[in-house]
């Protein structure tokens, strides 16, 4: 069987396309890079916004019609599959394998059977089931919790991926040392809310660590840069900074989506925290990491917010001055307590207030970009990047980098590198070796490769 999995969404599905696409491999497939040599394609699909559900609608009308001339299997995963509305798509395009969130290690009964194949339990096995290290990667995923126990009144996430479980730590632990036999250099910890590790259901569990303790043992494996997502304020303690603070292979780097900065708007969400309880955690951060880089997300437009309450938000990004931000137009989600209850508001308010925000994240981006020019940085070199003779790779606070191959460092590993220039969204620079000094380019690549490391030169 030649299998192709697309992957829309968050890490987390980036995580599970990986499990299933393990699972596949273990089962003789052959992964191929498109569906047109595929005779078995796989959506993991995503229901948090409506934009990737039409998405997927798309791209499954292009399939069915490849069914109607060739053999072709059609299977679906992920949250939309879970969903009343997903399984009518389905049905729709005629999709013969639908596995929900918890149903994923299915993919073999699904494969065997002849027949259509849908399954949508949360199975407990799933927890326990530790994937094969990614080849020859230098980062990895690895999942510490399933599932979210918040009820936010505009997210489907609870629907889909039922109610939290956290994965023991010696399931943790034992993927890690498999990630670390692998290579694997830097391990971002996945869940909806990691700061509630351990605390399923709101009541701790015994023989878990809390997520601040979870974090010095998983810095102190051997992992050279530990990063986590997402962090839930809620549930934020000032623990994790501190144990951020003293565990060096934990990143500054820090994403407390904070969604509106209207404490009217938070109360509407049900987001369980108010504008002065964010600041607070924002305060306690930069206490006990000064040069924290800090990410939030941060939904506009959702129903009922006034200009008033708009405004809030925007005085609260200059507040913490994010270094980043994911911005979203509210999407209504069916489903959701806020589709059933409260009243959309005008696409075009919605969009006008997103252009006002992003200029906002524009500017603190460069300015928290700027300081970091002149500094050396060390850098996750994944490969080559789209301009040719240069790697991409990340910073330890997740800022996307581009530098020339120079000699010594002319593949994916840990590097260091000076930032040359830097733009909102881009650092550039130069790789230097121990003593500070730039590494020499690759002499047939030199001349091109130096004139890339301007910023303008790229648009
Ligand atoms: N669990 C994380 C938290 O609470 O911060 C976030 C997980 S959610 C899948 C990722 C982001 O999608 C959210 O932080 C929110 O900004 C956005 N999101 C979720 N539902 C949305 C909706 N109905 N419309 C627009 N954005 C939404
Ligand atoms: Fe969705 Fe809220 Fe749970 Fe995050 S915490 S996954 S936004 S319900």
């Amino acid at each position: 069987m030649k299998a192709h999995i697309i992957t829309y969404g968050c890490q987390m599905n980036e995580y599970d396309s990986h499990l299933v696409q393990s699972q596949l491999v273990s089962l003789g497939a052959d992964m191929v890079d498109s569906i047109d040599e595929a005779d078995f394609v796989l959506l993991n699909t995503c229901a948090v916004r409506g934009k990737p559900v039409d998405k997927v609608r798309s791209v499954l009308g292009q399939l069915r019609k490849e069914k109607a001339v060739r053999p072709l299997v059609i299977g679906m995963m992920g949250c939309l599959a879970q969903l009343e509305e997903g399984q009518q798509i389905a049905r729709k395009f005629e999709v013969d394998v639908l596995l929900g969130p918890g149903s994923l290690l299915d993919i073999g009964a699904a494969l065997e059977s002849n027949e259509r194949f849908w399954s949508l339990q949360f199975k407990d096995e799933l927890h326990d089931h530790i994937p094969p290290p990614p080849v020859g990667k230098l980062q990895a995923h690895l999942t510490i919790m399933r599932g979210c126990d918040h009820h936010c009144t505009y997210c489907i996430v609870p629907t889909t991926r039922g109610p939290q479980v956290s994965r023991h730590p010696d399931q943790i632990l034992r993927e890690l040392d498999s990630l670390l036999g692998a290579g694997v250099r830097e391990v971002t910890l996945l869940g909806q809310n990691v700061n509630a590790y351990g605390f399923d259901a709101g009541a701790k569990l015994a023989g878990y660590p809390s997520f601040a303790d979870l974090l010095r043992m998983v810095g102190g494996s051997g992992i050279e840069r530990v990063k986590f997502t997402t962090s839930h304020p809620m549930n934020f303690t000032e623990d994790v900074a501190v144990a951020m603070s003293e565990t060096p292979a934990v990143c500054d780097f820090v994403h407390l989506p904070v969604q509106s900065g209207s404490d009217r708007v938070l109360r509407r969400m049900a987001r369980e925290y108010s504008r002065e309880k964010y600041l607070t955690h924002i305060g306690q951060i930069k206490k006990h990491l000064p040069d924290a880089v800090l990410a939030t997300d941060i939904i506009v437009g959702f129903p009922g917010e006034t200009e008033e309450d708009f405004q809030d938000t925007l005085s609260l990004y200059d507040e913490v001055g994010f270094d980043s931000a994911y911005m979203f137009i509210y999407s209504p989600r069916p489903g959701t307590p806020s589709y059933k209850h409260f009243q959309d508001l005008p696409r075009e308010v919605k969009t006008e207030r997103l252009q006002r925000l992003i200029v906002k994240q524009k500017e603190w981006s460069a300015r928290r970009n700027a300081r970091f020019q002149g500094t050396l940085q060390e850098v996750l070199l994944r490969g080559d990047a789209y301009s040719a003779g240069h790697l991409e790779g990340h910073t330890r606070g997740n800022h996307p980098i581009v530098v020339p191959r120079a000699i010594g460092a002319e593949g994916a590993g840990l590097y260091r590198a000076r930032v040359t220039a830097t733009t909102p969204h881009m650092f550039y620079g130069e790789l230097v070796g121990a003593d500070g000094q730039a590494l020499p380019l690759l002499p047939n690549l030199a001349p091109e490769a130096a004139g890339l490391t301007s910023p303008l030169m790229m648009v």
